[in-house]
């Protein structure tokens, strides 16, 4: 297990997506999921004239908080120690899981209910937990069918994306106990799922919850969901523990209502969010009556050091750059290799480990830059100048590579005319024994990559700038009419009857 805990691609992008790119099933799901969504989320982003207004605040409001990250972070500590709550810092994944554990032990739990779950997967806890013997049981459903079915989850807002009704009717019956054979009817697998958990959330003594916001001032810890099951995690069991990456503090309770408007029109498409808990610290007598938030670092403190790189930290995890993204559509959430998916996980996952590491500097190049992820980003991350600056970090990390030499010469070729055209002259007459028909069918050596799913055009006989010097010159041709018009000169104002001008005559000094 490394200290990064799930965020570490165990391969390079191309070859996980090779993998995934030719299930048609994964396809055909991811295809339809993404694009319902995306079509709803247009709607209702359409009614509201204030959108992009709305987006600017959102990045400002996010950006004024990590201008300040370490202020507001110590606010937070003391509001919630204040509230009756413990506050835990957490330099790496490693770290958080052993404090959740030593709560668990402290606690004699064989059993914990968890909600909201990514943090929690980028620190690989269900994992660690079942090493010393405590069960985490998943309560979203989504992520209950993706930790029923051993399998990992694909898409931050909808985790079993890739499995149809089908698969999840086959599933429940095999592992959820008691409830004997269910129909293939999305209620009914609904109802067996909330039976089920129902009883967890009961009979079950502790909670580890993920947190979408926190608020600095009051000490206010926020999770934004659909199910309610949420709602069950914070306030049925007697002992409470969030994990939050540090990037999540909020200064105010203004600053939060933005984002309430922003969150569920991007992820859920919905105008209101259904189920928003909000708690603070401990009250006595009513919820959990112990509470502890985890401070997560794990390579964030690192990305807020970089300029440019920073903005990626005022994602709010709404999944709608997942939802538009034509690299995400046909490869699907497992070929990231990480918990964290699509356009956001191509910039936030080689930040959080490094630009040094092998298989997540490849991540930058799982984008076509198509910038559909950026015009959705309700925080206005510019997601394709990131990547272009990442994939810039990523080849000085390759140093000298046969690509780099390759592009050293192209530029050379290419900053003199009379070399360029040299080298299309000799271009020209080297394809002469690849040309078959009008086309290029397979090259050799270094470059049969791209010949493996494309032809290529061959070079034409004549070049542009052979058919320019060579064109015959324009005898007595009549200038375009907008070039005889500008020639004409200015139109002077008309007098109108009773000699007024239909405009301002132009001074002699702005001619
Ligand atoms: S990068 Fe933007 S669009 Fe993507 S998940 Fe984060 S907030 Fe949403």
């Amino acid at each position: 297990m490394s200290d990064h805990g799930g965020l570490h691609p165990a391969q390079p992008f191309p070859e996980a997506a090779r993998e995934q790119v030719v299930r048609a099933q994964l396809r055909a799901n991811l295809r339809k999921v993404t694009h319902t969504i995306r079509e709803k989320r247009a709607n209702v982003v359409g009614e509201l004239p204030q959108w992009e207004q709305l987006r600017t605040l959102g990045a400002a409001t996010k950006d004024a908080s990590l201008a300040n990250l370490s202020d507001r972070l110590l606010q937070l500590e003391q509001s919630v120690k204040a509230r009756g709550g413990h506050v835990h810092w957490a330099r790496d994944a490693q770290e958080a899981r052993e404090i959740v554990a030593r709560i668990a032990a402290a606690h004699g739990a064989r059993e914990l209910i968890k909600v909201k779950s990514i943090t929690s997967d980028e620190i690989e806890l269900n994992r660690a937990l079942e090493e010393r013997g405590i069960h985490a049981i998943e309560t979203d459903l989504a992520e209950l069918i993706v930790q029923l079915s051993h399998d990992r989850p694909s898409h931050i807002l909808v985790p079993a994306i890739h499995r149809n009704r089908a698969e999840i009717q086959a599933l429940f019956n095999a592992e959820l106990p008691g409830e004997g054979e269910l129909p293939d009817d999305p209620a009914a697998l609904a109802a067996a799922a909330r039976r089920y958990l129902r009883h967890k959330f009961l009979t079950t003594k502790m909670a580890v919850s993920g947190a979408n916001f926190a608020i600095a001032e009051t000490g206010t810890v926020c999770v934004v969901e659909s199910e309610g099951n949420g709602r069950m995690c914070v306030t049925l069991p007697e002992v409470l523990v969030s994990i939050m990456g540090i990037e999540k503090v909020l200064e105010t309770w203004e600053d939060i209502s933005v984002f309430m408007e922003l969150l569920p029109r991007s992820s859920t498409a919905e105008r209101m969010n259904p189920y928003n808990s909000f708690w603070s610290g401990v009250t006595p007598g009513d919820g959990p009556q112990e509470f502890h938030l985890v401070l997560l670092d794990n390579g964030r403190t690192n990305v807020l050091a970089d300029d440019f790189g920073r903005q990626t930290l005022r994602c709010i995890r709404c999944s709608a750059c997942l939802n538009v993204c034509p690299v995400y559509e046909r490869a699907g959430g497992h070929a990231y290799g990480s918990v964290y998916p699509g356009p956001i996980g191509a910039i936030l996952t080689p930040q959080l480990l490094g630009m040094h590491d092998k298989n997540a500097n490849t991540l930058p190049g799982a984008s076509s830059l198509c910038g559909a992820c950026y015009d959705v980003c309700p925080v206005k991350i510019n997601i394709p100048q990131v990547l272009i600056y990442l994939r810039s970090e990523a080849n000085l990390q390759k140093g000298l590579t046969a690509e780099a030499l390759a592009m050293k010469g192209m530029k050379f070729v290419m900053s003199e005319g009379w070399r360029f055209e040299g080298a299309l002259e000799l271009a020209r007459v080297g394809q002469g024994p690849l040309v078959h028909g009008d086309a290029i069918t397979s090259l050799p050596g270094p470059l049969a990559g791209w010949t493996q799913v494309r032809d290529l055009k061959p070079f034409p006989k004549e070049g542009f700038r052979d058919w320019w010097r060579n064109r015959p010159a324009p005898v007595d041709a009549a200038p375009p009419a907008i070039v005889q018009k500008a020639e004409e000169g200015p139109v002077p104002p008309q007098k109108k009857e009773g000699g007024q001008f239909d405009a301002e005559p132009p001074r002699e000094d702005t001619l």
